[in-house]
């Protein structure tokens, strides 16, 4: 009963992560404001989401733009009234070593990381007004660990994990939660790409990175953010939850 009327926006909605986000708080009652650049994925999200019997809107617009995601907020607020829950799922995967370029940088931290800061400090107002209310952010195992090539997004996805505990802290004396969950090797379009779709020959090389031996799925994912955003974790801020299948747990013995 605690969902029901409850608006909460999830970013990244088109695919992956943040739609199975979408579709589980949607499902538990919440209406959902989909927010994302693209616009088909959106409406494959809140027509997924209308079939099941839940009710969301769509909302196309680039986290990284400041302006662009006030208006979005601003919408909320004259549609709704409110806004309880915000769940930051948007990233780009843009991954460099030593060829990154000035660009590059740009780009990826405004997206992943100012992304997020643009969402909450735009939400926050509404936020303070709501009993209950949470923010989680997505991060991964890959604020933890190295991987080849990667100083662009590992970086930013550390970077995720600090401005929670900054945020939480800040906004406690509003009553608001601010989580991130780090997921492990997640089954989404993403990663169906960087294997060539190919699940069955992809499974067992990054499954075994993973005391589990498999990649998650999407929806393994979002009960955890709902957790999260649920009055479950009610004496939960500023905290990390790995749902990752015990990678960040298993050292190079496991392998
Ligand atoms: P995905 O590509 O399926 O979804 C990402 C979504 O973000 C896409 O719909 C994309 O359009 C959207 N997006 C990208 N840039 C945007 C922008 N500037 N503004 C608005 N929307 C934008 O990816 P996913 O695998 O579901 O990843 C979701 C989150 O989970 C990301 O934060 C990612 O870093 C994190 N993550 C994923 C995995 C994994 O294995 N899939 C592992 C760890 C962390």
């Amino acid at each position: 009963m605690e969902w029901i009327g409850r608006v909460g926006a999830v970013t990244g909605a088109a695919s992956g992560i943040g739609a199975a986000t979408a579709q589980e708080l949607a499902a538990r009652g919440v209406h959902v404001v989909a927010m994302d650049i693209d616009p088909a994925g959106l409406s494959a999200t809140v027509a997924a989401i209308e079939a099941a019997g839940g009710a969301a809107t769509a909302a196309v617009v680039d986290v990284a733009e400041r302006a662009a995601v006030q208006d979005v907020i601003a919408g909320v607020a004259a549609g709704h009234g409110r806004l309880d829950l915000v769940v930051n799922c948007a990233a780009t995967f843009l991954a460099r070593g030593l060829d990154v370029t000035g660009d590059d940088w740009d780009h990826v931290l405004r997206v992943n990381v100012q992304g997020i800061s643009n969402v909450v400090q735009a939400a926050h107002p509404l936020l303070a007004r709501a009993p209950g209310a949470a923010v989680v952010n997505t991060a991964s195992i890959s604020a933890h660990v190295a991987q080849p090539s990667r100083w662009t997004y590992n970086t930013t996805k550390a970077a995720i994990v600090t401005l929670t505990r900054c945020m939480a802290m800040d906004l406690a004396p509003d009553g608001i939660r601010v989580n991130v969950v780090s997921p492990g090797w997640i089954w989404t379009p993403e990663v169906a790409r960087a294997a060539g779709g190919d699940r069955a020959a992809w499974e067992p090389v990054w499954g075994r990175f993973h005391l589990l031996r498999r990649l998650g799925e999407p929806a393994e994912v979002a009960r955890a953010i709902a957790f999260l955003c649920s009055s479950d974790a009610s004496f939960i801020t500023g905290t990390e939850l790995p749902v990752d299948g015990g990678y960040l747990a298993m050292g190079p013995e496991g392998l």
